[in-house]
């Protein structure tokens, strides 16, 4: 990756950071699921709306590093509006991405995640950018109240 591209996307991560969108407790949240990550120590409560199979709300709260935060951050934006497949597709193509077995994802496809991707040269880290979508992917399946990356 060159160089500038690598600082634009580490901006992008603090921005979300230092001002996570959708941080707050949802009210009217019909699914609530607590995604651990032992690992680094994130933790985050995610809520969501889902009306027929369409995800009309997403937040969260909890703390975390920044890349964990910046990726439920984004995640949250992302998905709003999305049906569950559509959400569960991108959590495919984002572990893809993070795994580095992405031969046949274009980047373009993940859209903003795309500043993630970088993770996966950081192999400790990718727990971190994945948690948001596991927890995600479990309030989707709506099995179980939380979930960790160990
Ligand atoms: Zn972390």
């Amino acid at each position: 990756m060159m160089d500038d591209l690598r600082e634009l996307y580490q901006e992008v991560i603090f921005d979300h950071n230092r001002n996570p969108r959708n941080f707050h407790v949802m009210e009217n949240a019909n699914r609530t699921v607590e995604g651990f990550n032992p690992l680094c120590g994130d933790r985050l409560t995610l809520y969501l709306n889902v009306q027929a199979d369409i995800i009309e709300d997403a937040s969260f709260q909890g703390s975390g590093c920044a890349i964990s935060t910046a990726s439920v951050s984004l995640m949250t934006e992302m998905v709003k509006g999305m049906t569950e497949q559509e959400a569960q597709n991108m959590f495919k193509i984002f572990q893809k991405i993070t795994t580095g077995k992405d031969d046949d994802v274009k980047l373009e496809e993940l859209g903003k995640l795309q500043v993630l991707a970088g993770v996966k040269d950081y192999p400790a880290r990718v727990k971190c950018a994945t948690l948001a979508w596991h927890t995600l992917d479990a309030a989707i399946k709506n099995e179980e109240k939380s979930v960790s990356t160990e």
